[in-house]
């Protein structure tokens, strides 16, 4: 095969991607299958041409889709990752594969770091202590068999290990490839990437080298953080080329408190309506919302709230592979709730406004996209309520599922249904 054939197993982020999950280990992309351990552990540029990735490489240009990124072979959206990846460097594919060595060595340089840390100011219920060290913190001073039935044995390795791993390892290291590599896309999450101490100072180099105006920035952040925080990042932001910030909110005032835990809405809306008055041209502003069984009910509240700050939305279901709160799950709503919920929101979508239903519309494909979930009860009711009392004991003063449920007549009728076993 000649090398300029791109086969069909290539994907490009083996070559121009450099990345780190929350929970500290190497993965060729955020979908992908960890590296092994031994791989993992390896400093950048022992891991770059590692057997592990020489072995990625070499798989890929013999047309094999490597067992890591079985993801792209059942994708669960419309266009898998590896295609994203080809589509956003067009001209890099045939470049990379020339770069290769017979044996996968390359000397092709990154193009988009994507280094997380678990290091977070929130505790979210759809999160969990792996990805936020202040739920770690929380879990591991409290911890009881309880919580170590819901969440293993994590609580029992405090301090967590992958923010220092971060401070000490990964954060030198993204500081490097602002002098080594050629940085076009970072994308920064977690954790939360502001309270990082070495997000301000990365995109300062960048700017410092002349470099930011080539490089796209994207986020995932909870602008729970302070004002002055925001004002500083936005100083440096007016250098980069483009910048992609999702917002990640699940709802409007205590309902985000509640599934956002830690988070003080008022703090998170002064932050947002500042961005939006001072936000620079080039920054796309999403909310991003996670569907949960408790937002669902008021999702319309969280559409009027979007409609009035003239911000897009953006959206995803929280279905699979959560099993702490399974409550929390969309498809733990019965089916009987689930189409009246579902009838309400259509009438009310209905009566929006062209230019209103455009900033809402993925809230409206989204909701369509719960409408096909099936209701599954995953743990009986019961471990369901008891799971979710564990982890209310550990916020005495906030507010409860159940309560905030019962506001809406349809939450009310839920709750019946949940509530006819005894906890
Ligand atoms: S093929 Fe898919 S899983 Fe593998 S690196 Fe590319 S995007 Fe990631």
């Amino acid at each position: 095969m000649s090398k300029k054939e791109i086969p069909y197993a290539f994907c490009t982020a083996p070559w121009v991607h450099a990345h780190v999950a929350a929970n500290g280990k190497r993965r060729l992309c955020c979908i992908a299958e960890e590296a092994p351990e031994q791989y993992s552990k390896l400093p950048w540029n022992e891991f770059k041409n590692s057997e592990y990735m020489k072995n990625v490489r070499k798989q890929m240009l013999e047309n094999k889709v490597p067992p890591e990124c079985k993801i792209c072979e059942n994708p669960n959206r419309v266009e898998t990752m590896r295609d994203k990846w080809i589509s956003m460097y067009p001209g890099e594919s045939a470049a990379a594969v020339e770069s290769t060595a017979p044996d996968g060595s390359t000397d092709f340089k990154i193009k988009y770091l994507d280094y997380r840390s678990n290091l977070c100011n929130l505790k979210c219920r759809t999160c969990d202590p792996s990805a936020s060290s202040s739920f770690h913190t929380l879990v591991s001073k409290n911890f009881n068999t309880d919580l170590k039935a819901m969440f293993g044995d994590i609580g029992e390795t405090s301090p967590m290990p992958t923010v220092k791993n971060y401070e000490s390892i990964y954060s030198k290291e993204a500081m490097q490839f602002c002098e080594t590599e050629d940085l076009t896309r970072i994308y920064f999450a977690g954790g939360e990437p502001f309270v990082e101490s070495s997000h301000l100072p990365l995109l300062q180099k960048l700017v410092d080298q002349k470099k930011a105006s080539n490089v796209i920035l994207a986020y995932n952040t909870n602008l729970g953080y302070s004002l002055n925080t925001l004002k500083a990042w936005l100083e440096l932001a007016v250098h980069f080329k483009e910048i992609y910030f999702f917002v990640s909110i699940d709802g409007e005032g205590d309902i985000a408190e509640y599934i956002r835990a830690g988070l003080k809405f008022k703090n998170f809306e002064t932050n947002l309506d500042y961005l939006i008055q001072n936000k620079p041209p080039e920054l796309r502003l999403y909310l991003d919302i996670t569907f949960t069984s408790l937002n669902l009910f008021f999702m319309q509240e969280f559409a009027d709230f979007a409609i009035r700050k003239n911000v897009q939305t953006t959206g995803k279901l929280m279905v699979f592979g959560e099993n702490s709160f399974p409550l929390l799950r969309c498809e733990s709503i019965s089916q009987n709730v689930k189409q009246k919920l579902l009838t309400e929101w259509n009438s009310y979508f209905a009566k929006l406004t062209e230019s209103q239903k455009n900033l809402v519309n993925v809230l409206d494909g989204t909701m369509k996209l719960f409408g096909t979930t099936t209701p599954t009860q995953f743990v009986s009711k019961n471990e369901s309520l008891h799971r979710l009392k564990t982890f209310e004991n550990l916020h005495p003063n906030e507010s409860k599922f159940l309560e905030l449920l019962s506001r809406k007549p349809l939450g009310t009728e839920w709750c019946r249904e949940l509530t006819n076993e005894t906890i």
